[in-house]
């Protein structure tokens, strides 16, 4: 079995999930962060195909129509989504997939089954703290700010469907247990329907 493990992380907007994830990714081999599509606007310094692949949403519209996407979802207003391709040819060569997706999307994937994943809920200290930081990055407009605080409050009602939560108060403290999570989830035995553990690395 040379399947990589899959990683769902998802968090409010401005708790910090990109910036964690830019210190361990680097930290650890042998894990890549998929790339998803979005009919959103790139922000200054994002760039395509590493951020993500911005389209039209007419293409979004193409490729959810002909099943491309693992889950997709509307967030803010924006269509988000993940392709399949670009998940599975990663397991199957044996490199663990991390998915930045909102708890639509995590849920999407959990309820399908198709799937086996790790889930990750990254939270911000407190909504207060939340806004502070979306004000401080000062890319968004009012408006933006208003509807991501209002989702924020919906999201962190998603926590319990989760595995793991880090609150992210310390960037380095959270860095830590991010990385533990991953490296322990690789350590984990896999278990046969009837119970049996699978060695890792067994074909
Ligand atoms: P942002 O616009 O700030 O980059 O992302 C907004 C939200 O969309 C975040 O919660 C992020 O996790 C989520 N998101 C990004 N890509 C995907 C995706 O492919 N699918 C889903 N369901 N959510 C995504």
């Amino acid at each position: 079995m040379k399947d990589g493990r899959l990683f769902i992380i998802s968090a409010p907007s401005g708790a910090g999930k990109t910036t964690l994830l830019k210190k361990v990714m680097p930290r650890l081999e042998r894990i890549v962060f998929s790339v998803s599509h979005t009919t959103r606007a790139p922000r200054p310094g994002e760039r395509e195909g590493i951020d993500y692949y911005f389209i039209s949403r007419t293409v979004f519209e193409e490729m959810r129509d002909r099943g491309a996407f693992l889950e997709w979802a509307e967030v803010h207003d924006k269509f988000y989504g993940t392709s399949r391709q670009e998940v599975f040819a990663r397991l199957e060569s044996g490199i663990d997939v991390v998915l930045d997706i909102d708890v639509q999307g995590a849920a999407i994937i959990r309820e399908s089954g198709s799937v086996d994943a790790a889930s990750i809920f990254i939270s911000p200290p407190s909504l207060a703290e939340l806004e502070r930081r979306l004000r401080g990055r000062a890319q968004d407009s009012e408006e933006t700010i208003r509807i991501r605080m209002k989702n924020a409050g919906k999201e962190m009602q998603a926590i319990g469907n989760y595995q793991y939560l880090i609150v992210n108060e310390h960037l380095e403290e959270a860095a830590k247990v991010l990385a533990a999570i991953i490296l322990a989830e690789r350590a984990r035995m896999r278990r046969l329907p009837s119970g049996l553990p699978v060695p890792q690395g067994a074909d």
